[in-house]
């Protein structure tokens, strides 16, 4: 199933994208189903089959083209990332391949939705791209083991971590470099892990159609379940948490000569299966 969060007339709220290109107003449905998806996810097993059984039932929907897409999560309770977690990555920013994931936070005010601007802000103009798959949680998650790992993700969706190379310099943390308003781009809809399997997914990123990054999520040296296993260990995973899973090579910092984000320019994602993510880049507003 292919979950969304659009807004419609003035309202934002959970839907299911079915055959037809249609969403279907999940709440509207069934007004025992959540009318966010954070909610929905929340709500466990019987809210999700809920809304299941209303995605196959053929309720009427709303054309995709009249509605907008918002960030699946808008608002996640936390969205963590991982550094370095593909070889050719850690070798083209001559970094060892590492040990332990590499965690860092994205500040979840930065999370923003398929088609909206990704700002160049006033204070650098090294803004790179970052194409990665995504996943989200869908149970509460502690100590979880390896094997058991994949029962707690809901779902996985494309996202872009973009990255504001000379402040994320600044600190070893990179949490300022790493979370600059609208710099966490997600979408454009979640795909239930029913419905994909996250281990070995074409990954592409396209700035200006020109290709940027082409890999494998078979190329991760964390992968989903590893990284599930490694975060519960050390805190609560809750419904709705959102992880980066790290970018392939092909960033602009690492190009020669490097390259950066500048107005005008389009970074595209793509990862099969689960869509595409668009985001046109603008000049921060005053
Ligand atoms: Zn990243």
């Amino acid at each position: 199933m292919k979950l969304v969060t659009f807004t419609h007339n003035g309202s934002t709220r959970a839907g299911a994208l079915v055959e037809g290109d249609l969403v279907i107003d999940l709440h509207a449905a069934d007004a025992s189903i959540p009318a966010t998806l954070l909610e929905l996810l929340q709500g466990g097993h019987d809210a999700m089959q809920c809304a299941k059984d209303i995605a196959q039932s053929g309720a009427d929907g709303i054309a995709l083209t009249d509605v907008v897409l918002e960030a699946p999560i808008p608002r996640p309770g936390k969205a963590l990332a991982i550094g370095l977690n593909y070889r050719d990555h850690a070798e083209e920013t001559g970094q060892e391949i590492p040990k332990h994931p590499i965690v860092f936070s994205k500040v979840t005010t930065c999370i923003t939705g398929p088609g909206k601007p990704i700002h160049i802000p006033r204070v650098s103009s090294m803004v790179d791209w970052e194409g990665e798959l995504c996943f989200v949680i869908g149970r509460t998650a502690r100590y979880v083991e390896r094997e058991d790992a994949l029962d707690y993700v809901a779902g996985y969706m494309i996202g872009n971590d973009v990255s504001v190379r000379d402040w994320q310099s600044h600190a070893a943390t990179w949490t300022t470099g790493k979370g600059f308003d609208t710099h966490g781009p997600i979408g454009p809809w979640l795909v239930t892990s029913d419905e994909v399997d996250g281990s070995d997914l074409h990954i592409q990123t396209f700035v200006n159609d020109v290709l940027k990054q082409d890999s494998t999520t078979a190329q991760l040296i964390f992968g989903v379940p590893d990284l599930v296993a490694y975060l519960s260990s050390a805190f609560t995973l809750e419904p709705g948490d959102v992880v980066f899973t790290g970018t392939p090579s092909g960033v602009g910092v690492a190009r020669r000569p490097r390259e950066f984000l500048k107005p005008g320019d389009t970074v595209r994602i793509e990862i099969e299966g689960l869509g595409t993510l668009e985001n046109p880049v603008t000049e921060e507003p005053v």
